[in-house]
């Protein structure tokens, strides 16, 4: 007799997933992403990594502006750390959607960096959980706006067939996504039949050719960014 027990997801895939759920919430909320692995680093422990720009020097809280610079505002400061935590939460929450259960072991590295940026806003225990716990929410629910979460599903088959993808290779998933979750309502609303055609793909290796544009910015890029390893 068989098992009617459905295989559960690999860890590569929920690894996968889980760097997604990073990747498509930072371009959601118009972060950049310089690069998304879910290769083992046997140093840290990883088993992948978002890897995001460097935060803004005005986030230190010694940090005063010089001649010319602008004086960081509370409201600033406070869009950028919620932001930065809804990017850390939704690694987990895609996680958690794709493989049905909590990786609390696996976010651990998350949790810890958002409670650190909580910490900057606020001092109350009390405060900083309540805080955190509608923003974790949030997370949740922002991988149910349209498009999302195809958007992470396009991403994370990208990372199970290369393991490693550039800013602009990850960029072009997330658009495909979404697009294609746009083409079926649209298919959807007219024709059934129709809601399997027109369909866009991509592969990692398609977002090489053509794509770079004049004026882009390429120096003084940073190496060092966010990094949220799971
Ligand atoms: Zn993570």
């Amino acid at each position: 007799m068989k098992s009617k027990r459905a295989a559960r997801p690999s860890t590569l895939e929920r690894t996968a997933h889980h760097e997604a759920g990073h990747a498509a919430a930072s371009f959601l909320l118009g972060r950049r992403v310089l690069s998304v692995t879910i290769i083992r680093d046997d140093v840290d422990g990883s088993l992948g990594v978002c890897r995001s720009p460097p935060p803004p020097v005005w986030l230190d809280p010694f940090w005063e502006p010089t001649e010319g610079q602008r004086p960081c505002s509370d409201g600033r400061k406070r869009a950028w750390i919620e932001m930065e935590i809804l990017i850390l939460f939704a690694g987990g929450a895609a996680e958690t959607r794709f493989g049905g259960r909590r990786n609390f072991v696996g976010a651990r590295k998350d949790r810890s960096s958002a409670i650190n940026l909580a910490g900057l806003l606020y001092s109350d225990t009390a405060e900083l959980e309540a805080y955190l716990r509608w923003l974790a929410i949030r997370a949740d629910n922002l991988l149910k706006r349209p498009g999302t979460w195809e958007a992470v599903e396009a991403i994370a088959g990208g990372l199970l067939e290369r393991r490693k993808l550039t800013g602009r290779q990850v960029r072009k998933l997330y658009k495909v996504g979404r697009e294609n979750a746009l083409l079926a309502v649209h298919a959807r609303s007219r024709c059934p039949e129709e809601a399997e055609g027109g369909r866009m793909t991509a592969t990692p290796s398609e977002g090489k050719k053509g794509r770079r544009k004049k004026g882009r910015r390429k120096k003084g890029r940073r190496k060092k960014g966010r990094e949220e390893g799971r």
